[in-house]
């Protein structure tokens, strides 16, 4: 997955290691914008659906 800010690689691995589960938010390490781990369960064959995005409000 890449950042959708800078296109730094963000690796499952960095994810893990943060502990940040689908919904979580965190900061990229190379722009330090604030993203989210989206995990979209899978609706057929088990497939999961991942990817980031900027959040551009933390209040909402
Ligand atoms: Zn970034």
């Amino acid at each position: 997955m890449y950042c959708p800010a800078c296109e730094s690689g963000i690796s499952r691995s960095f994810l893990r290691e943060e502990d940040i589960d689908g919904g979580d938010t965190f900061e990229c390490q190379s722009c330090g914008i604030l993203l989210r781990y989206i995990v979209d369960e899978g609706t057929y064959l088990g497939a999961q659906e991942e990817s980031l995005e900027i959040v551009d409000d933390e209040d909402e």
